[in-house]
């Protein structure tokens, strides 16, 4: 844990106030990343790479889609010498889009590909070294003769980029980090950080510095806190690279994109980042328009109004540590963190509105019975419910129309600012109080002390929202107020991909930083269809149903940010890759297969994985695991131990669910 104001002030430009941290230039091809430029978009393909035409058609739909650089995997010295020809066939069709090669285990492989494509990446966690995933003890000495290892094996690829001017990524992995920093660092944010520098320092001794630097882990948080903490290493020793962007393994459909939407937009909010991949298990020409919104929410965000700046900042952004809260009718404390429907722009009408959030109307037994995603609280507005609701679900109103019904229903009320200044009820009633920073002041504060069983409700309406909403939990700490804070976002005339992205960045952001005992989005215009693509050809899959409700939308959607963010389990988690050339099954037919068959499992993590790179390490944060070895061979893991190799594919998904039943957690679906 670092906890140094000096340091911990200097991941980025600013908290209050929007800017770019600038970087170095790098020249990818022909089209330039860090520095001044917008922030770029890729991807990565998914074909084989000994496949010409499928990967250049794949290529060409990719770009159409708004990809700017493509990755294509070189697992061998054949794949990586085809990149010529996909090269080649590219340019024929006028398709000049700069390649990257994609490089894990096999330098001769990268040797090859540094003369023919733009940009190679490496993994430093295997580049030199095959793991052994093996609790290897280094001494100092041991140490500096694996890092002598390593600068031979890597140096001749450094020549190589230097003289063809190709550019590099080091892309760190916590899945894969090597031996060496396991025995030195664990698989710690500092550990990847390390892991990427040994590189860039034999980088900076043959005077090469066309590098870009990522930060990978399908947890969100980590990515975050490793990607500031790279940043605030590269200060200490005077390296400005750009940074690729991305969470690893973040799946497909709703989930996937509010993970990936979690990690990269919480540093996209603080100007970090220079280009980013979503990466989704999909086709990969459904990553780039996901990547476009989310970019682009930040063209204009410095014209934002101003927010007080903060000299000395309460929290380690390192390091992970939930705001102390004191609990108020179930919130805050050592609550889970609750989930607040909006129906302010609809009224109950009957039983099976309530099923849109989770609550299910029995008639035969006359009882409602809830799912996992069941919401904690509802608020009604203006409104009032015409029948009894189920015990679990407690009600929010507006202060005057509780005012008129608090005789016969038991509900709680939202009281805006003016509303609370004048408020003079009992000093323990519940109330809920709307408010935003600038109405922060010391009445406020004042107040807060003689009524304790008021819960915050935070909302923004600056564009820099998340900064704003950060500024004011930190004088919460500063100022030593422990009621809960329920974080709530405000959107209008919004699509569904939009509102997706947006609210997994605006209130996951903020709680993966400690803050926020509740959330709660309220859409005024929900636009129910998919993403409206500015580019020429729009490539997204209608995954979710049109016809349902905003209020079931937004339900499924919150749990999902808060499990993305790990604060609060509601079902089974996939850590699925996205796969690409080096998959030899079909992953996205896979996942589908297993998600039907363990959705159910609460709480349970399952990694999918088409092959091993990122294979166990990724399994240090899943239960069992799903990993292609071969062509149509499996092999299956709890945690990152082997049960099952190199089995037939065919009954693989039988095979991991009995693993999961010997573990005894499996459960028959209901
Ligand atoms: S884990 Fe998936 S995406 Fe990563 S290299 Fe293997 S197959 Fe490709």
């Amino acid at each position: 844990m670092i906890n140094n104001d000096k340091i911990i002030k200097n991941y980025c430009n600013s908290l209050t106030e929007y800017s770019r941290n600038r970087t170095r230039e790098v020249f990818i091809g022909n089209i330039p990343l860090g520095g001044n430029n917008p922030i770029r978009i890729q991807s990565m393909t998914t074909t084989d790479t000994m496949n010409t035409k499928a990967t250049v058609e794949q290529t060409i739909r990719m770009v159409d889609a708004g990809c700017e650089y493509v990755r294509i995997t070189a697992p061998s010295k054949s794949e990586a010498q085809n990149l010529e020809l996909i090269k080649k066939e590219l340019r024929k069709c006028g398709y000049n889009v700069p390649l990257i090669a994609d490089i894990h285990f096999t330098p001769n492989a990268a040797e090859i590909a540094a003369r023919i494509v733009e940009k190679v990446r490496i993994n430093p966690g295997n580049y030199a070294d095959r793991k052994k995933f093996e609790n290897l003890e280094f001494n100092n000495n041991e140490y500096e003769i694996e890092l002598e290892r390593i600068r031979e094996k890597f140096t001749p690829l450094v020549k190589i980029c230097k003289e063809y001017g190709t550019a590099m990524r080091i892309g760190t992995n916590h899945g894969s980090l090597s031996d060496r920093i396991m025995s030195r660092y664990g698989d710690t944010p500092l550990g990847m950080v390390e892991s990427a520098l040994e590189f860039v320092r034999i980088c900076e001794e043959l005077s090469y510095y066309n590098i870009v630097l990522s930060m990978k882990s399908s947890n969100p948080q980590v990515m975050v806190q490793a990607y500031r903490l790279l940043i605030i290493k590269m200060k200490e020793e005077k390296m400005n690279y750009p940074l690729h962007l991305g969470v690893t393994e973040a799946g497909g459909g709703e989930d996937g994109r509010i993970k990936s939407a979690l990690g990269i937009g919480a540093l996209l909010e603080d100007g970090i980042g220079d280009t980013i991949r979503v990466s989704l298990t999909e086709d990969p020409e459904f990553e780039s328009p996901i990547a476009i919104l989310l970019a682009n929410r930040y063209k204009n965000r410095q014209n934002h109004l101003p927010i007080k700046p903060i000299e000395n900042i309460p929290i380690d952004p390192f390091f992970f540590v939930k705001r102390d809260t004191t609990e108020v009718e179930g919130i805050g404390g050592h609550n889970v963190i609750r989930v607040i429907s909006d129906f302010g722009f609809r009224s109950l009408k009957t039983f099976s509105d309530l099923a849109d959030i989770g609550y299910f109307y029995d008639e035969l037994t006359d009882k409602w019975n809830m799912n996992e995603m069941a919401s904690d609280y509802i608020y009604l507005g203006q409104n009032s419910s015409p029948f009894d609701l189920p015990n679990g679900l407690k009600i929010i109103q507006d202060f005057e129309i509780w005012k008129k019904f608090k005789e016969n229903i038991k509900s709680y009320p939202l009281l805006n600012i003016n509303e609370f200044s004048d408020f003079n009820g009992n000093c323990e009633q519940t109330i809920f109080i709307n408010l935003n920073y600038n109405e922060f002041d010391e009445k406020v504060i004042e107040k807060l002390k003689l009524y304790p069983s008021s819960i915050l409700v935070i909302g923004t309406q600056n564009l820099h929202g998340l900064a704003e909403m950060r500024r004011f939990y930190f004088d919460l700490l500063i100022k030593n107020i422990s009621n809960p804070v329920i974080l709530k976002r405000s959107y209008n005339n919004v699509n569904l991909e939009e509102i997706r992205l947006f609210a997994s960045t605006d209130l996951g952001g903020l709680i993966i930083e400690g803050f926020g005992d509740g959330v709660w989005v309220e859409i005024e215009n929900l636009n129910n269809s998919e993403i409206d693509s500015s580019n020429s050809k729009v490539y997204v899959k209608k995954y979710i149903k049109i016809n349902e409700s905003k209020e079931k939308i937004i339900n499924r959607m919150l749990f999902g940010i808060l499990q993305a963010a790990r604060a609060r389990i509601s079902k089974t988690e996939y850590i699925a890759c996205p796969s690409c050339g080096r998959t030899l099954f079909d992953l996205q037919e896979t996942t589908e297969k297993i998600r039907k068959r363990t959705e159910h499992l609460k709480g349970v993590k399952i990694a999918i994985m088409g092959c091993i790179v990122n294979g166990p390490g990724e399994m240090a944060d899943a239960d069992y695991g799903y990993v292609g070895s071969g062509i149509d061979k499996i092999t299956l893991y709890k945690g990152k131990e082997i049960i099952k190799r190199n089995i037939s594919a065919s009954g693989a998904v039988d095979s991991l669910i009995e693993i999961i039943k010997e573990d005894n957690n499996w459960i028959e679906p209901s």
